[in-house]
């Protein structure tokens, strides 16, 4: 056979392995998890893929993950019969990190340190095949792709920043499909390849894998063995002989070894939600989605009729998107299956509306098919009404966590995802009556806390018609504006719109339980306290100074006019009716520089 050949790692990726070992070194058996889930991914692959192509599954109908634990020498070995890898996708997946837990798990580093450290978090993070490192000083990975005719061997060294491949040899080692891992561990992790370890490991991380996992255990069984005769005994009477032998038995374990399913394969969705506890879902979310923050919220439910799927919905505890840009198109955030068959998580607004795309979760369906295309998701009447439900989930999750009597969880909530529904108050009007609700303010009356437009309502006096806001680039700046004298005299309540989208997202709600928005810097601004006779008098008495003025001031202004909307200021800047606010000519100006 052609010798193994050699192979330089991406540059990263020895310095990933570095951080790894040893940012996760108290928390090691990650490692386990990570094999799994890659393994559960690689079954997913092959499952959906062979309902278009049932050749690819026909050499061994199993789809299942075996893993022995063998304490002499102490190796685990992992096998998989999913999908493998050919020969470039070893390449490629193994030696670079182009990969999604890999490259979240730097991100998560860096955060952390910005934030002071705590590796504690870190421990509990996805990252991905290369944490087979932390146990093992050699990891030989053999696999065989349906794509290609020979199997190959993957082998790579702790401290190396070289690996090898080389086609497998070994009659013994060759599978029909899929993968086997096995790591070689270091002296002092050699401890891990204990089958009862393992088994704990197991129940403990990977619960909720959908295909079974296997371990292989030592068992028992009793079984009642003869005893020798007992030669002072077998001298009694002959006629009690039979009696006699019957019980000469005695009771023994008598062991052997086999493979037992450890893991719980009835996905969770699947059960009934008044049997699964908060800590069963938070535990399948932190699995599923390799996080390692419990979620803010999660739903779990079915619906039935016109279109059958079950859905398990969670709001995440931060925006991995970052605060600025508000939608991460691409997301990986919902894991569509049909009939329990892992169909893609690869969405691009189909299941839920850009603005909600950090919404995480997983839908099955009865009514899809399973070889269910994107174009067939695009044009499908079932997967609009799907939508249209998981929508609906999805607001009367986030309400709930705006009714919990923890504040604090809707202050997290709104910090990390506010930005959303705002852009959702511009982007879909059939959903203004479900996302006004939720949206947060401050205002005149309230400066430190944020308030709901509810709040705001109640609050209102009994002769006000309107809700009254001033969008400017700080609360700070919004106190301060002379606009707010007569209103602040009036004791009415001012909304400070500080976000940039915050204008647009209010202008395309126009109002809120039929009490319109008005922006208390344009020049219409009625308070229904007009004094005509009084305004006549002193229309008369300033008109000429009001000319002397527009005339210096010339093209800069469109009218110089008497006001009664100030009570200390002698006078104000406002906006045209219909033009833009000072707050909008702001940002247009910073838009275009
Ligand atoms: P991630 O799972 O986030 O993609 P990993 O580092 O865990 O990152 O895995 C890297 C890649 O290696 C996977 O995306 C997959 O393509 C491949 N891979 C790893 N393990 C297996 C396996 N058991 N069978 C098939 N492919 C695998
Ligand atoms: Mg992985």
């Amino acid at each position: 056979p052609p010798p193994a050949e050699k192979f330089e790692y991406q540059a990263e990726v020895s310095r990933l392995m570095d951080l790894i070992v040893n940012s996760l070194y108290s928390n090691k058996e990650v490692f386990l998890r990570e094999l799994i889930s890659n393994a559960s991914d690689a079954l997913d692959k092959l499952r959906y893929l062979s309902v278009t192509n049932p050749e690819l599954s026909k050499d061994a109908a199993d789809l299942d993950i075996r893993i022995y634990a063998d304490k002499e020498n102490g190796v685990i070995t992992l096998t998989d019969s999913g999908i493998g890898m050919t020969r470039q996708e070893l390449v490629d997946c193994l030696g670079t990190i182009a990969q999604s837990g890999t490259a979240k798990f730097l991100k998560a580093l860096k955060d952390n340190k910005d934030a002071g450290g705590d590796n504690n978090l870190i421990g509990q993070f996805g990252v991905g095949f290369y944490s087979a490192f932390l146990v093992a000083d050699r990891v030989t990975v053999s696999t065989k792709s349906p794509k290609s005719d020979k199997q190959y061997v993957w082998e790579g060294e702790a401290d190396s920043s070289s690996y090898t491949i080389k086609e497998e040899t070994d009659p013994q080692l060759i599978i029909p499909r899929g993968t086997r891992i096995a790591l070689h561990l270091k002296r002092d992790d050699k401890g891990f390849a204990d089958p009862e370890r393992i088994q704990k490991l197991v129940k403990n991380y990977s619960q909720f894998v959908s295909f079974p996992i296997y371990t292989w255990q030592e068992k028992g069984y009793t079984k009642e063995v003869e005893v020798d005769d007992d030669p002072v005994e077998s001298k009694k009477d002959d006629q009690d002989d039979q009696m006699e032998r019957k019980k000469k038995t005695k009771k023994v374990i008598e062991r052997y070894w086999d493979w037992e399913l450890t893991n719980e394969t009835q996905p969770i969705w699947l059960r009934n939600s008044k049997e699964v506890t908060t800590e069963e879902y938070n535990e399948f979310y932190r699995n599923t989605f390799n996080e390692y923050l419990d979620p803010l919220a999660s739903s779990h439910f079915t619906t039935e009729g016109e279109v059958e799927f079950r859905s398990i919905l969670y709001v995440p505890p931060v925006s991995l998107t970052g605060k600025d840009d508000v939608v991460n198109q691409k997301t990986k955030n919902i894991r569509l299956y049909v009939k329990r068959v892992f169909i893609s998580d690869d969405f691009d607004g189909e299941l839920f509306p850009r603005y909600l795309s950090f919404i995480k979760g997983v839908v099955d369906s009865h009514d899809l098919p399973l070889n269910v295309s994107r174009e067939i998701l695009q044009e499908s009447r079932i997967v609009r009404i799907m939508k249209k439900r998981l929508v609906k989930k999805a607001f009367d999750m986030i309400l709930g966590i705006s009714l919990s009597e923890n504040r604090e969880d809707y202050e997290k909530f709104w910090d990390n995802f506010g930005k959303h529904l705002k852009l959702g108050c511009i982007e879909d009007r059939e959903n203004h009556k479900r996302i006004a609700p939720l949206l947060r303010f401050f205002s005149s009356q309230s400066e430190d806390y944020m308030i709901s437009l509810d709040e705001y309502v109640e609050n209102m006096k009994a002769e006000q018609k309107a809700i009254y806001y001033i969008a400017s680039d700080s609360v700070t700046s919004a106190k301060n504006a002379p606009f707010l004298e007569k209103l602040m005299e009036k004791e009415l309540e001012v909304l400070y719109l500080v976000e940039p989208i915050d204008e647009v997202a209010i202008q395309s709600l126009k109002s809120y339980k039929d009490k319109d928005f008005i922006d208390i810097s344009k020049e219409d601004l009625d308070l229904g306290d007009k004094n005509e006779e009084k305004e006549a008098a002193v229309k008369k008495e300033f008109g000429q100074t009001c000319d002397w003025i527009k005339k210096r001031l010339g093209d800069k202004v469109a009218r110089v006019q008497i006001s009664s909307r100030l009570s200390s200021s002698p006078c104000v800047l406002v906006s045209g009716k219909f033009g833009w606010s000072a707050n909008m000519e702001r940002l247009m100006k910073a838009q275009s520089a």
